[in-house]
């Protein structure tokens, strides 16, 4: 259930959760019933005289969700795609852009802040309670955990950033700033002219991907909100690397929150992935709504990304597919280089592959619901196996790719691999330590399988061992076949693995460090399907689907 938010008339100031204003003890209205009441700087207030085309700028406005203002009280809607749809937005967008206030405080400040302080400081006490009792519990154990923030430079990190260190009185907690390269430049001005001001004692440990973005989307397609191949290449890959060189297990705090999206709804608030990472994920604020999040970072005064005085509801990549009309105008107003090195690439695309109404599919948003590769070079990923004469269970995994002895990096997460070497061929021995079977008996060691392999063919023989899922086992390694393929080094398997075991940057293509990974499918097998058909690239570029299952 969602905090309803209140206003009363007499302070004018919003109050949370509470229908009497503590400070006039009079009865106030309702105004927001999903815990969306933000505050509307100057610049965005500049920017709703223009829409609006009435004065707004020295009005007490407030944003309660869904295009809805409160203005003096009186909640609004704000018409602005029509103005947007009209791109009268550019006629004003110079004039914004050269003249930003960023110093403006909210009207009654003050008064906002005391009819709020019991409220946020329940909230404030019970979260720096998690936070404490989570790391007090994680420090004890046989390898600590060390307390980290992942931070994003959006509000609800920066919020984590200041509860972690005021729970544990610590300000040398080690901060991940996760940069994707497609951050908007308020949030590099934010994380470096102010963040780094304000905390000069905490560590901030900036992790930058390697990939260019803009190359992978001439193979993907720019990314829609179906095909958001992106995400696990630009956002997780080198965080998780980064994590690998602390010196202990990471028990991270992110500002990940219930009320952002369906999918986040499900979250539990401590992810202890411990028993096969070294990474316990935990949401101090996994229950605040956006109203919590501003009054307390109102509340403790904390400089935050300007990129929310222009009217930014999110900060994220400024490309996103899911980025509103009203985030993809803000981002033609204050960063029109941006906006329009975008808009060529969506062009090129649509041109490239040959949509009938090209300016449409661009600016009309059509791009971002795109499901399929259409138009691109697509791939039948399709990997043949047949049956094999050495046994009734033994099968042929045939590939494109000549085998060479690369391959033994990608079936590593099968088992302990031995190999022998006879009569032109080499036989590759894999065996699981520990586990259950399939009848629920535990074993101390077993044969997983048999390969064989001559090196320079296309050929990779099987022989699942008894007892083995046979049909699984030639699909799990088909998936990794796929990659040994298909591999372009995007990265995304290195962020897949708790372990930090895979490496794609090295000198070689693929690389699993066994050291790290527990070669044993009853532990992790995480990497092999974690994208469908086994590889990202096929993922997205298959031309046929739904040809493995059950992984
Ligand atoms: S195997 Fe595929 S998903 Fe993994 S790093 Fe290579 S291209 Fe990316
Ligand atoms: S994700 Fe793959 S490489 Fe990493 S530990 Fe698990 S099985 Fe091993
Ligand atoms: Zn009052």
């Amino acid at each position: 259930m969602s905090k309803s938010v209140y206003w009363c008339n007499n302070c004018g100031v919003p109050i949370i959760n509470n229908n009497i204003c503590p400070l006039c003890n009079s009865k106030c209205k309702s105004i927001s019933t999903n815990g969306i009441c933000n505050p509307v700087f100057v610049q965005e207030k500049k920017l709703l005289s223009c829409i609006m085309e009435e004065d707004n700028n020295s009005k007490n406005i407030w944003y309660l969700g869904n295009s809805y203002y409160l203005i003096d009280g009186k909640r609004i809607r704000l018409p602005y795609i029509e103005y947007y749809k009209n791109k009268q937005h550019l006629n004003i967008a110079a004039l914004l852009r050269n003249d930003i206030i960023k110093d403006d405080v909210i009207p009654n400040y003050e008064s906002y802040v005391s009819a709020n302080e019991r409220y946020i400081n329940e909230l404030i006490y019970e979260a720096e309670n998690y936070i404490s009792n989570l790391t007090e519990l994680y420090s004890s154990k046989d390898i600590p955990y060390i307390p980290t923030v992942s931070f994003s430079g959006g509000k609800d990190s920066t919020v984590v950033s200041r509860l972690v260190r005021d729970a544990l009185q610590d300000e040398r907690i080690i901060h991940f700033f996760g940069d994707t390269t497609l951050e908007f430049p308020a949030t590099h001005t934010y994380v470096e002219n102010y963040f780094r001001k304000e905390n000069p004692f905490t560590p901030m440990i900036p992790s930058e991907t390697e990939k260019d973005f803009f190359k992978l989307c001439k193979i993907f397609g720019p990314p829609s909100k179906f095909q958001r191949w992106c995400c696990t290449i630009f956002k997780t890959s080198n965080l998780n690397n980064e994590y690998q060189n602390l010196n202990g297990n990471s028990l991270s705090f992110l500002g990940i929150r219930h009320s952002e999206s369906k999918e986040r709804q499900k979250y539990e608030r401590t992810q202890d992935h411990s028993k096969i990472g070294s990474q316990v994920n935990a949401m101090p604020i996994i229950e605040w709504e956006d109203c919590d999040v501003w009054l307390y970072m109102l509340y403790k005064r904390i400089a935050f990304n300007d990129a929310y005085r222009y009217g930014y509801k999110r900060v994220g990549c400024w490309c996103c597919p899911n980025n509103s009309n009203w985030s993809t105008m803000l981002t033609e107003i204050y960063y029109p280089e941006l906006a329009q090195k975008w808009r060529n690439l969506l062009y090129d695309f649509a041109e490239k592959t040959g949509k009938t109404d090209v300016e449409d599919y661009v600016e009309n948003g059509k791009w971002k619901t795109r499901k399929d590769p259409t138009g691109l070079e697509t791939r039948n990923v399709t990997i043949a196996d047949t049956p094999c004469n050495l046994s009734d269970r033994a099968r042929n995994i045939i590939i494109k790719r000549k085998i060479t002895k690369e391959i033994i990096e990608y079936i590593k997460p099968f088992g302990q691999i031995s190999m022998l070497d006879k009569d032109n061929a080499t036989y590759i021995t894999i065996t699981e330590q520990k586990g259950i079977d399939s009848e629920g008996n535990s074993f101390q060691e077993r044969k997983v399988c048999d390969l064989i392999i001559t090196w320079g063919t296309t050929v990779l023989k099987v022989l699942p061992a008894p007892g083995i899922d046979w049909k699984l086992l030639v699909n799990r390694l088909k998936c990794q076949m796929r990659k040994y393929q298909y591999c372009i080094r995007c990265s995304a398997c290195d962020s897949v693995c708790p372990h930090g075991a895979i490496n794609t940057f090295g000198d070689v293509r693929y690389q699993i460090d066994e050291t790290k990974c527990p070669q044993n499918l009853n532990i992790c097998s995480r990497c092999i399907a974690k994208f469908y058909n086994g590889c990202i690239t096929c993922q997205v570029l298959a031309a046929k689907k739904k040809d493995e299952e059950n992984l």
